[in-house]
This record gives C-alpha cells, sequence and structure tokens, in this order.
C-alpha cells in the first residue's frame, strides 16, 4: 500500500502529515499527488470525505515550498474557490494545517462580514486565499483584489457551486485570471453544464482521478425509510430522540422556516438543538457549529446549502424531516454520517406526497431504503409504539424489506416503547444519556499552525471573515 513517504512530498509536509497521523494517502490522494506536484491539471470527481482537500493541498504546498517567492501585493499564488463559508473555513484550516512547519500563508474570504480587514489581510499578498466566489467578485471590483499573480486555480465543489447559481460569478472570475496557470477542478457529480465548464476551466489533458461513487458510501449507511403523516413529523422526531443512541444528529429539512421550526420543536421536548441555514449571520452558523462539534446539542437542524461539505465526524444519524427535491441530495445528506470510514444510520421521513421524491432517490441510488421493521429496528426506541408495523415485509413492493445489516440492534427500552406521541417518559434534559461530558474529538486536520485574527472560538473561521497565518 503506498504509503506518503513514497510520494516525494517535502519534508516540511511529511512532518506536518505525521503530526496529523496519517500514514496511507487515500485513494484520490494517491492518484492526483504525484501529477499534480509535477504541474499538471486535474478533474477529481470525489465528494467530501475522501480526503480530497489534502488531495490538492499537498501537492499545492508541495510545489509553493519548492519555489519559494514573495506573494503578488493584492492577489495570491493560489486560489481556491469554495461555495460555502464552512467549507472554504475548513479548506483553509487544511492548508494552515498540513502547511504548518512550511511558513507560508493562508487568509480565506467570504460574504456577510466587513470588507476592511479582508483588504488589509490581502494588502501585501498572500501565499494561499480561499474565497466564495460573491464576496470575490466583490473585491474585484474594488480592486482590493487582483488575480495577475494567481499561479494555482481550485474549484472545489462545482456542482453545488451550479445549484448555487454560482456557474456565471465563477465564469467572471475565471476572466481574471492569467490565462497560464495551473487548474484543479472538483466535483461530486457530473452534469453537462459542469462537464462544460471543465472544457472552459482546464488545460488540455488533465489527469482525471474518479473515486468513491456515491453508491460507496451509500453502502456504508444503515438506512431506514419512516412513512409518516406530514403532521406527524414533529412528534416522530422528539421520540428518536429518546433513545440514547440518537447522540449527534444533523436533521434535515427543505426550508430555512422549516429549519427553525423543527429546532424549536425539539427544544420544547427538552432536546438541544441549533439551527443553521442561509439567513443565520456568520456567528450564529458558527457558534451552532461549534456547539453541535462540542457535543453541546444533540441536534443540527440544516437545509442542505449550509450543511453540505460540513466535514464533522462521529455523526450518529441524519434524519431526513423531508426528502430532498432533487434526488442527489439524498445521496450528500447521508453522507454527514458514516464519515472517515465509520458507520452511521440515517432515517428518512417519508409522507404520502413525498413517495415519488422517493422513488426518484431509489432510482439514483439504485438501491431500495428499506423501510421500518420492529423487529429489527428496536435501535430506533419510542419510535417502534407509534409505526405502523409492517411485520418485516415491504409495505410497498415485493421485494425484501430485510435490513442489509444488523449492527445497530439494541434491546428496546421498555419505557420508550410504551411512549405515547410527543411524550417523553424520561422528563430530563437529553444531554445526560446522549453521552454527557464526553466530548468526541472533531477529528479533522488539528489546528496547530498560526494564530486566526478573529478570536480563538472553535468550530472555523472567525467574526471577521478573514484570518491569516504569516
Ligand atoms: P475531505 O474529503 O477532504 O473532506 O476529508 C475527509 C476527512 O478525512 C477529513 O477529516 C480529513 O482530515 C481526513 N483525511 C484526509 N486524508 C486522510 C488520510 N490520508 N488519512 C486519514 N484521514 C485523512
Amino acid at each position: 500500500m503506498t504509503q506518503f513517504t513514497d510520494l516525494g512530498l517535502a519534508k516540511p509536509l511529511l512532518k506536518a502529515l505525521a503530526d496529523e497521523g496519517y500514514v496511507n494517502p487515500t485513494p484520490i490522494q494517491a492518484q492526483a499527488i504525484p501529477g499534480v506536484m509535477a504541474g499538471r491539471d486535474l478533474l477529481g470527481i470525489a465528494q467530501t470525505g475522501t480526503g480530497k482537500t489534502a488531495a490538492f493541498a499537498l501537492p499545492i504546498l508541495h510545489r509553493l515550498a519548492e519555489d519559494r517567492r514573495p506573494a503578488p501585493r493584492r492577489s495570491a499564488r493560489v486560489l481556491v474557490l469554495s461555495p460555502t463559508r464552512e467549507l472554504a473555513t475548513q479548506i483553509a484550516e487544511s492548508f494552515k494545517a498540513y502547511g504548518r512547519h512550511l511558513g507560508l500563508s493562508v487568509a480565506v474570504i467570504f460574504g456577510g462580514v466587513k470588507y476592511g480587514p479582508q483588504m488589509r489581510a490581502l494588502a501585501g499578498g498572500v501565499d494561499v486565499l480561499v474565497a466564495t466566489p460573491g464576496r470575490l467578485i466583490d473585491h474585484l471590483q474594488e480592486k482590493s483584489v487582483v488575480l495577475e499573480g494567481v499561479e494555482t486555480f481550485v474549484l472545489d465543489e462545482a456542482d453545488q457551486m451550479l445549484d448555487m447559481g454560482f456557474i456565471v460569478p465563477i465564469r467572471r472570475i475565471v476572466k481574471f485570471l492569467p490565462k497560464r496557470r495551473q487548474n484543479l477542478f472538483f466535483s461530486a457529480t457530473m452534469p453537462a453544464e459542469i462537464e462544460k465548464l471543465t472544457g472552459e476551466i482546464l488545460n488540455p489533458n488533465p489527469l482525471k482521478v474518479t473515486v468513491t461513487p456515491p453508491s460507496t458510501t451509500v453502502e456504508r449507511i444503515n438506512q431506514r425509510v419512516l412513512f409518516v403523516e406530514q403532521q406527524r413529523k414533529r412528534a416522530l422526531l422528539a421520540e428518536l430522540f429518546d433513545d440514547a443512541s440518537f447522540k449527534r444528529v444533523i436533521v434535515f429539512t427543505r426550508t430555512k422556516r422549516g429549519a427553525d421550526r423543527v429546532a424549536r420543536g425539539l427544544e420544547q421536548v427538552g432536546v438541544e438543538a441549533a439551527s443553521i441555514h442561509g439567513d443565520k449571520s456568520q456567528g450564529q452558523r458558527e457558534r451552532a457549529l461549534a456547539a453541535f462539534k462540542a457535543g453541546d446539542v444533540r441536534a443540527l437542524v440544516a437545509t442542505d446549502i449550509a450543511a453540505r461539505g460540513i466535514d464533522i465526524d462521529a455523526v450518529s444519524h441524519v434524519v431526513q424531516f423531508e426528502l430532498p427535491n432533487v434526488p442527489e441530495a439524498y445521496v450528500h445528506r447521508i453522507g454527514r454520517t458514516a464519515r472517515a470510514g465509520a458507520d452511521g444510520s440515517a432515517v428518512a421521513f417519508c409522507a404520502d406526497d413525498e413517495r415519488n421524491l422517493l422513488k426518484d432517490i431509489e432510482k439514483v441510488t439504485k438501491q431500495r431504503i428499506p423501510n421500518f421493521d420492529r423487529r429489527n429496528d428496536r435501535h430506533l426506541g419510542a419510535a417502534t409504539a407509534a409505526l405502523p408495523d409492517t411485520g418485516g415485509k415491504p409495505e410497498r413492493s415485493e421485494r425484501s424489506a430485510q435490513p442489509h445489516r444488523q449492527g445497530h440492534q439494541k434491546k428496546p427500552n421498555r419505557n420508550h416503547s410504551q411512549g405515547k406521541p410527543g411524550h417523553r417518559p424520561q422528563g430530563g434534559p437529553a444531554r445526560t444519556e446522549a453521552g454527557g461530558g464526553e466530548r468526541p474529538a472533531f477529528k479533522g486536520p488539528r489546528r496547530g499552525g498560526g494564530q486566526r485574527s478573529g478570536g480563538g472560538r472553535s468550530g472555523g473561521g472567525s467574526r471577521s471573515g478573514v484570518w491569516s497565518n504569516h
């Protein structure tokens, strides 16, 4: 098996990888790093969780270290575009962690925060700039950022950019880049519009690496669909939390208002919950994420866009309060659990009017999602009392509804299985049963590197929306 030491990376990078405890590159890293180190363009078809960030950050840092020169003023040697603020922050943190022994500078800029600190951080130039497209365009228009000096351009999560309407801004940004440059292009899926964009951005004959088709992640996740009337969903969700195994749960809703409503509903029954979505301020989003990572809230209620790309380990369950309109989003949602090779559980609520969405999801994922079966799904705790018992038989078709793994079975909690909808037998705060003082580790790159200008809160990002380590 390939080891990082086989790839010819600069010594300070190997030291940082050893600090992280990484020995073997993931498949995308093993396939991408040598070519990118040699200066080739890359088309990576990969989603988060595959190690794609290090697959581009390591060879980029290597090239910067091998060819040291001052960063151009109001500019950067490397530009990384990310669709969301959270992902931008995570990427910058990865660069900082892997580059901690190299003394390079990294800055991140995104919207929703003041311009001044970002302008100041960029004035003298930085080695690596991670940005979201909207705010970068603002800076380009103000000429507080120029892109002539960029040597390497990374476009991350291109399909998410498309979903968020960023394709036009990206085309505008690319026009500011010098013609001669290295391009690294990542997307989890390849819709036609993205395929077209690859042709516009990449140099001819890029290195192509495809890893982890969605089904691989899908297979590691214990999935269930629960058929439930729309108006019973909130009570059912509360009941799920009666089971102590629902330790750290991301709940997906279709709308921002829905996310707030669901979070409030959980709080009302004693489950600590926070919501994140596009209408929340940067500070609110950071605080919610930090509290979730620290285990202070059991439930993070999120919309798709807010949650995409967030890398939080040890998410025990993903609950889809509503099914997504786009079937691919189902795969991204359940991928929030089962991170870093771990198993995870995903529960999808399906009301009558969502059955067509479920069919589409099953078509795209080429699987049948087993429906709830009282005998085998006792780990769902109190929920078992409230759901129709299908007796393990398929409710919707002739095919088997047997679960494809047994690993999550637990003895039923009698208290819970007697529970009435909305009734919480334990009464007390759910947090104690959820592991109390235990603080599950965030397994992303450790933040040993430089200082943030925005204060030392955990959870990524700074209030000013910019930090750098010179
Ligand atoms: P990504 O796909 O970039 O979001 O990475 C997913 C997770 O895997 C992150 O928490 C990384 O810190 C972690 N990771 C990346 N590369 C490795 C590796 N070679 N060995 C172990 N963990 C890794």
